[in-house]
């Protein structure tokens, strides 16, 4: 009785199992952009831990930030002024499962366009031009990539390309993943690590936040961003990259990359765009 009893759970649990596989695949495989329309909303995946492009505000409960901005955006551009972005919080690491398994039309979280994550998503064009740095305490003997040497460690977040990219450029550092943004930062306040690794406008986000962290080095990598989907999702993608063109044409990205790096010291809005 025990032993049917376990069977009939087990043959339950992988029949659910395998339904809510299908719901994923079949939401992430049919025509988004159509289904946005009937449901008058994109779902987006947006980061919630990243200052200056999608981060939590405690008080308001609201994700705010350029890629959140930008969401809303399109959102309007793509369905119309009766239209609103449906926000989903992302992280490095969890951004392409979700994606792929079907919760989120599409992600516009810092993310850049490489060539291994476009094997498995397709990418709109690029809407901005970040590049890879570091951040570390002010006065630190850290100046540059090269300064990162056999015995220094450097903080990371999982499922950035960042942590593949300062293995390549210092492969004698030791780097430290952790799961976001905000416990990265906190990692290298706490001196976990001598320094923080990721693109120049998140780290100038810390910096903005804390300014005896600074911003160091240049960039030592160049870091495009584009809103990653699914594989197939042709219609939307097409959307997407004409009212991008629309946006800068109007002004409106201009806008809105002035609203959250035009007062930001050592960072050049111009070249982003
Ligand atoms: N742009 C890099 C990436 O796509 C780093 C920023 C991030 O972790 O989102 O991985």
């Amino acid at each position: 009785m025990k032993l049917f009893k376990q069977t009939l759970a087990m043959v339950v649990a992988l029949g659910l199992a395998a339904v809510l596989t299908a719901c994923g695949q079949d939401a992430a495989s049919r025509d988004a952009l159509a289904h946005a329309k009937e449901v008058n909303t994109i779902v987006w995946g947006v980061k919630a831990d990243t200052r200056l492009f999608g981060l939590m505000n405690v008080k308001t409960g609201k994700i705010q930030g350029f890629d959140v901005d930008m969401a809303r955006a399109l959102t309007k551009q793509i369905l119309g002024p009766s239209a609103e972005a449906t926000l989903v919080q992302v992280t490095s690491d969890t951004r392409v499962p979700m994606l792929k398994g079907g919760n989120l039309d599409t992600v516009i979280a810092t993310m850049t366009v490489t060539p291994e994550r476009q094997k498995v998503l397709d990418f709109s064009d690029p809407y901005f031009n970040a590049g890879q740095s570091l951040l570390v305490k002010k006065g630190s003997p850290i100046k540059t990539v090269a300064d990162l040497k056999a015995g220094t460690k450097v903080i990371g977040v999982q499922g950035s390309n960042s942590v593949d990219n300062v293995q390549k450029a210092a492969p004698k550092t030791t780097v430290l993943q952790l799961s976001d943004y905000a416990q990265a930062f906190t990692a290298l306040k706490s001196g976990q690590g001598d320094a923080l690794t990721t693109d120049n406008g998140i780290l100038y986000g810390m910096s903005k936040q804390d300014p005896n962290y600074v911003v160091v080095g240049g960039t030592f990598t160049k870091e495009p961003y584009g809103i990653a989907m699914n594989k197939g999702q042709t219609a939307l993608r097409l959307a997407i990259n004409q009212a991008l063109k629309e946006l800068k044409a109007s002004g409106a990205y201009t806008r809105l990359v002035n609203k959250w790096f035009g007062d930001i010291p050592g960072f050049d809005a111009k070249e982003v765009e």
